[in-house]
């Protein structure tokens, strides 16, 4: 039977779980910025934001968090991992400022027994020790039953019986971490809704690990058992695959049972990002979400059905993450992605310009992966410029550079009627190529300009697989000529903008 609940808490523990993400470690400044940007504008429940007694830096960010969330009404909300190990976590949180201790103890007889080489009574008198000096210390207290979903399949008893046993202590809530993220969602639903039948009275978490890539499905089956929160955290990060993501929990409790949360999606995403520069772990392209590339539609069809009405949308719209939809070009771009893109960047071409541009871009992408709407303006900013002259063309080009080495260039370029076939070296390839092509025009008696400026680009937020963009200024006679090539590959990119003077200046003449 399904529990019904109307809204779910969420609990991130980017800060604590996520930190053990494999070369994760925030500076203290990063975790008072992350934890702002969770409590106050992702607004999120809960925050679990580091472990007790872990280092001096650690304890000194802590302090400082919980002397701005005293400050802004928000400490109750911020929580710190703790030991079974009487006065000593306890007496750290509290030196912190903290107010919640979450208590880690053991979830399964084989924890139990194997490494505290204890029985469960034994455990427990600890435990409750830890709990009443905590409590003393005016602490609120959450309890972890470390490895719960191995304890619950091995040893349900136990597990029981721990339960039991910690009634009416004044526990908030009972979190059963799944571990190792070993259960599936029926296992979670079945061994969840157990739980929550047997002790009606308690409030549930349920931390999911990611291994199986069914952390997201696993909180979604938690959430119709009867639990009452869910641990995750941002992009997933955790130990091995990590924990459930905030972002797909929060959207498929909604979406898929129409739970609400207490979050505000449009923050989502700049989190995300900011989570991943502190992390220095980017998310794949294809993250539900807040991946680069989940709003970006290749396939012109699809570009064409949003066109005549939004026949390929969904309920994940960019606009409610604050994100937008770009219709991405290149070989599987249609005109009606050309003309999406054209349309928001406010560009008005005529048809026989936008074929040409289509034939340039398809041609484009074939040097490089994707070209982006960041792309955009070079590629119309060079076809605008082209001229029609082709006085000069270069058929071949083929350049060697190395470290320490002087680059070397072979081309043949074909000047007027005529082909050349020649060679040269330089102090890089561009250089190289200018040194060949002089050797051809001298022939033609062209005197070469100077050059006075050499600018190369890439799209903002472009990565190494951009275009570029290099404009060259020239000298030529006092008067100053700029003109621009745009390849993927930086030196044929110059030596665009190069062949196009030679044009130009043949032309004039
Ligand atoms: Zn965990």
């Amino acid at each position: 039977m399904t529990k019904q609940v109307l809204t779910v808490e969420l609990m991130d523990t980017t800060l604590r779980d996520g930190e053990q993400t494999q070369g994760v470690s925030f500076s203290p400044a990063e975790k008072v910025s992350i934890a702002k940007a969770l409590l106050q504008k992702l607004k999120v429940d809960r925050i679990e934001v580091a472990s007790a007694r872990v280092s001096e830096g650690e304890k000194h960010a802590v302090a400082q968090l919980n002397e701005w969330a005293t400050k802004e009404g928000l400490v109750e909300r911020i929580e710190v991992l703790g030991f079974v190990d009487h006065t000593r976590s306890v007496d750290w949180i509290v030196e912190a400022g903290g107010k919640v201790l979450n208590l880690l103890t053991k979830g399964s007889l084989k924890h139990c027994k194997e490494q505290l080489k204890k029985t469960l009574d034994e455990h427990l008198t600890e435990v409750k020790q830890t709990i009443e000096y905590a409590q003393l210390q005016g602490l609120n207290v959450n309890v972890y039953l470390e490895d719960w979903s191995n304890g619950y399949k091995d040893s349900p008893e136990y597990v029981y019986d721990m339960v039991s046993k910690l009634q009416g202590l004044g526990i908030n809530h009972f979190m059963l971490p799944d571990t190792l993220g070993v259960m599936s969602p029926q296992e979670v639903f079945d061994s969840l809704s157990d739980m929550t039948a047997r002790f009606p009275d308690n409030k549930f978490d349920f931390h999911g690990h990611n291994d199986y890539g069914l952390a997201t499905a696993n909180a979604m089956y938690a959430v119709k058992a009867g639990v009452s929160s869910i641990h995750c955290t941002m992009n997933c990060l955790g130990e091995r695959a990590g924990n459930a993501s905030l972002a797909e929990v929060a959207v498929v409790l909604q979406d898929k049972l129409n739970i609400a949360v207490n979050i505000d999606e449009k923050e989502i995403h700049t989190l995300s990002q900011l989570v991943e520069s502190f992390s220095g772990k980017r998310c794949a392209d294809n993250t539900p979400i807040v991946g680069a590339d989940v709003f970006t539609q290749t396939s012109g069809i699809h570009a064409d059905g949003d066109k005549k009405g939004g026949l390929y949308m969904s309920a994940l719209t960019p606009e409610r993450f604050a994100r937008c939809r770009s219709y991405a070009l290149g070989k599987m771009s249609g005109k009606a992605s050309l003309a999406k893109n054209l349309e928001a960047m406010d560009i008005d071409l005529d048809s026989s310009q936008q074929q040409k541009l289509l034939q340039r871009i398809v041609r484009l992408g074939d040097q490089k992966a994707t070209i982006s709407a960041d792309d955009l303006p070079f590629i119309i900013a060079d076809l605008l410029e082209r001229n029609e002259y082709n006085y000069v063309e270069l058929l071949n080009c083929s350049i060697n550079s190395g470290l320490e080495l002087e680059s070397t260039v072979s081309i043949r370029v074909r000047v007027n009627e005529q082909t050349y076939k020649t060679s040269g070296s330089g102090n890089g390839g561009f250089d190289a190529f200018i040194s060949a092509m002089k050797k051809v025009l001298d022939k033609e008696q062209f005197i070469f300009p100077e050059l006075i400026d050499y600018q190369l680009r890439i799209p903002p937020g472009g990565k190494t697989n951009a275009l570029t963009e290099c404009t060259v200024t020239w000298l030529d006679d006092g008067e100053q000529i700029t003109t621009r090539g745009v390849n993927a590959n930086q030196v044929l990119a110059g030596i665009g903008a190069t062949i196009r003077m030679i044009n130009l200046k043949m032309h004039t003449k």
